[in-house]
């Protein structure tokens, strides 16, 4: 998974646009402005809560083309006082997504980051609100087959100059508790733990949102998409994007457990019609007169509430000034 997305030269996000209708997926910011926005207002709630602090640092993990940042800065705009205090830090990998983010952000002042390590190393002793949509599906996943006297890793060999998928054993034979596959995310690990001691330290809130779910699964959610389609993650391998869902509770633990101790979790719908998207599309539709773009207002609208409204998470960590 490493190797198929981030190898510096055949890399998934290294050598292509993984974003948009000519690229793998799309996400909820490229579908409707509404995302961004609601994000933005989230982000005034947070900085209020902090106290309007005269300077805080805003934190995108993984950016994509950008969209999220550039609509929710324009309803940050809004509040000057609020903008003039903000300064933006992005963490991407890629350095064709980043020449796109520098296209389209070019108004606002903004330092690029390749890990979240380098990016938190730079925004230290200021509150700082952290926001990543579909990072963490991106990250590197191990699994893990519990079968009733063994334990496997599942892993990648060759077979007759062929990838395929085979299963090597973990531990000494014994008896597992668990039932199923079990996913990893090690790198999710770290980063939680990252973003927890950080907000901690200097207070602050983070908003993560991706597919995924809160009662632990154990089954697999490895996935590879192709030109929109499902494929075979064996197959094309640089060209198709790899990622599993999120395990939403293995991550509020983390960062429960390293003293975030105010966390919401909620679905995408839920966090966006609380942040008062229906008023935001209500007003919007009132100030649009052409009817084409009156319908795409609305189809957004629904494609980020309904279905992806129900897949898509949202885990909100909060840790103020007392
Ligand atoms: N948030 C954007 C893009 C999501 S795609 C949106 O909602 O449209 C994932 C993003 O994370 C891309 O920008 C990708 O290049 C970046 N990314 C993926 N893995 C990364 C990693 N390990 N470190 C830094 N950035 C990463």
């Amino acid at each position: 998974m490493n190797l198929c997305l981030y190898e510096p030269e055949h890399g998934f996000y290294m050598k292509n646009t993984p974003i948009g209708r000519e690229g793998a997926f799309t996400t909820s910011p490229e579908i409707s402005q509404l995302f961004g926005e609601m994000i933005g207002l989230w982000v005034i709630q947070q900085w209020q809560d902090l106290g309007s602090p005269p300077n805080f640092f805003l934190l995108e993990l993984g950016p994509g083309r950008g969209t999220l940042m550039q609509d929710l800065l324009r309803v940050l705009k809004g509040n000057p006082s609020l903008f003039q205090a903000i300064r933006v830090h992005l963490v991407e990998i890629s350095a064709r997504l980043e020449e796109i983010q520098k296209e389209y952000l070019s108004e606002a002042p903004i330092t690029w980051h390749h890990t979240v390590e380098q990016a938190l190393g730079d925004c230290q002793h200021t509150p700082t609100i952290i926001i990543a949509n579909e990072f963490f599906d991106a990250l590197p996943i191990r699994q893990f087959i519990h079968q009733e006297e063994q334990v496997f890793e599942k892993v990648v060999s060759l077979d007759q100059n062929q990838l395929v998928f085979s299963q090597v054993p973990v531990t000494e034979p014994k008896k597992s508790p668990i039932k199923g596959i079990e996913e990893i995310n090690p790198l999710m690990q770290v980063v939680g733990l990252q973003i927890a001691n950080h907000l901690k330290k200097f207070t602050g809130s983070c908003l993560i949102i991706d597919y995924g779910y809160y009662e632990t699964q154990y089954r697999d959610t490895f996935q590879a998409l192709y030109q929109h389609s499902y494929s075979n993650p064996l197959e094309k391998c640089g060209e198709t994007d790899l990622t599993a869902h999120v395990n939403f509770k293995a991550l509020a633990n983390q960062l429960g457990e390293a003293g975030i101790k105010e966390l919401t979790f909620m679905t995408q719908k839920e966090f966006l019609e609380s942040m008062g998207s229906k008023v935001r599309l209500a007003h919007l539709l009132s100030q649009e007169s052409d009817p084409e773009k009156k319908k795409d207002l609305c189809t957004g609208y629904e494609r980020i509430t309904e279905e992806m409204g129900q897949l898509f998470k949202v885990l909100e960590g909060k840790c103020n000034p007392r």
